[in-house]
């Protein structure tokens, strides 16, 4: 079994401490400018096709600093909601820059990603009709144009049947003969370049999710070429490569998986006449999950019919795993080479019974005082964060690749709680 490393020591937690009390999210910069560097190596091939850029998706991590890394490194921004524009426009991020990924679209969202020229995909086939009136006085339909694709059903890989999800019952995308008329609608409303979006499976842990979704999008639009002559421009890929949570897991391998979708592009675009497709991804989870941890301080112990720890972190700082019982891999900062022979509920403070942030958790001891570091928070972790019982969100911390450490995001205080109210 792999142990888990954590990018920072106890020394360092403590130091930090003193300064930005506990709790807090840390980022690496390092790890993910390594992560975008390994994603942006797997796919040069495309290099002599139409190229490749990865549009990180902005609700996993909406941290101007840390987008603006990832800018560096050359991604633009997925974005879903009008705020998320404003985001990545504030970033100098522009046009082309920026893929607008939404559903259940909003007038004013519509309006204002035109308004930034950026990239629309559409979700629905009547929202080509509404985006048409809605851009009616300002040139219609915009030159390129995405649709998202839900094939239906349910997707599998032959080769991994572990990976299972149910796009049947998803409620993204357009149905395929509705993506086909879409096309020809969008083209005879003057659409000039065309892009293909799916997202089938969420937090894959196998290298064979991205080939086998691009196959099914390749043979898709090969199939569409041949039955309308629209020969589509981009591939998105979209998200869902997952990271390995569990000690026990094998991290996804981005060179073998950059490979697989090489094969499917050379078997299936190339000889179709499309080895100009570019091929676009909007990671959000694979690209800082791993980068991020949260760091919290045992508070309390408690012993009834369990053992618990309590924290002074809860799940308004981290939400998934007491929403999908997610499995967060903790390390007790400088006791990482003692046993695990304690039996633990970590427990946050909410009054609700599922605020845990892990189950019957082998640890070494826990003595008050100690820092605990929940790792793989990086994506998914602060930005699900809420208000419940009056908990207040943390701050952000970025460790950067000289060694020190910034503020990214202060911690709220009761003030920013009471800033929405009229008392
Ligand atoms: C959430 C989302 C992503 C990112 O998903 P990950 O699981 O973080 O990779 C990408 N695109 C869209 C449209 C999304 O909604």
């Amino acid at each position: 079994m792999r142990t888990k490393q954590t990018f920072i020591s106890k020394e360092q937690i403590a130091e930090i401490a003193q300064k930005y009390p506990t709790p807090f999210h840390l980022y690496d910069e390092k790890g993910i400018r390594e992560k975008a560097r390994a994603l942006n190596e797997a796919f040069s091939w495309t290099e002599k096709h139409g190229g490749f850029r990865e549009y990180f998706a902005v609700k996993a991590t909406p941290n101007p600093h840390i987008m603006r890394i990832l800018m560096e490194e050359g991604c633009g921004f997925d974005c879903s909601s009008y705020t998320e524009l404003l985001l990545s426009e504030s970033l100098g991020a522009k046009c082309g820059d920026i893929i607008f990924s939404s559903n259940q679209t909003p007038d004013e969202d519509f309006l204002f990603a035109h308004k930034l020229g950026v990239h629309i995909n559409l979700d629905d086939f009547t929202h080509i009709e509404i985006l048409d009136k809605l851009l009616e006085d300002k040139g219609g339909i915009p030159e390129t144009v995405f649709c998202r694709y839900n094939p239906g059903g349910e997707f599998r890989i032959r080769q991994d049947s572990n990976v299972m999800d149910t796009p049947g019952e998803a409620k993204y995308g357009f149905t395929k003969e509705q993506l086909f008329e879409g096309y020809r609608l969008l083209q005879s409303k003057g659409a000039k370049k065309f892009g293909i979006h799916a997202f089938l499976a969420s937090n894959t842990n196998t290298n064979e999710y991205y080939p086998e979704l691009a196959r099914i999008l390749f043979e898709t639009i090969a199939e569409l070429k041949e039955q309308t002559g629209i020969s589509l421009s981009y591939v998105n890929l979209s998200g869902g490569v997952g990271v390995a949570y569990r000690p026990e897991e094998t991290p996804n391998n981005i060179y073998a998986i950059g490979q697989g979708v090489q094969k499917a592009f050379e078997r299936v675009l190339v000889p179709a006449g499309m080895g100009n497709v570019a091929i676009m991804s909007e990671l959000g989870r694979f690209m800082l999950a791993e980068h991020g941890c949260l760091v919290t301080r045992a508070i309390r112990e408690k012993h009834i019919y369990k053992e618990y720890i309590g924290v002074d972190a809860c799940a308004v700082n981290l939400m998934r795993p007491a929403i999908y019982g997610a499995y967060h891999h903790i390390t007790v900062a400088g006791k990482e080479n003692e046993a695990a022979v304690h039996k633990y509920d970590i427990a946050g403070g909410l009054c609700e019974n599922n605020d845990k942030f892990a189950i019957d958790r082998m640890l070494p001891k826990i003595d008050m005082g100690d820092f605990l570091i929940i790792h793989d928070t990086g994506a998914h972790g602060f930005s699900m964060g809420y208000n419940y019982n009056g908990k207040l969100r943390s701050a952000e911390l970025l460790l950067k690749a000289d060694g020190s450490v910034k503020l990214i995001r202060r911690a709220e205080t009761p003030a920013d709680y009471f800033a929405t109210l009229e008392v």
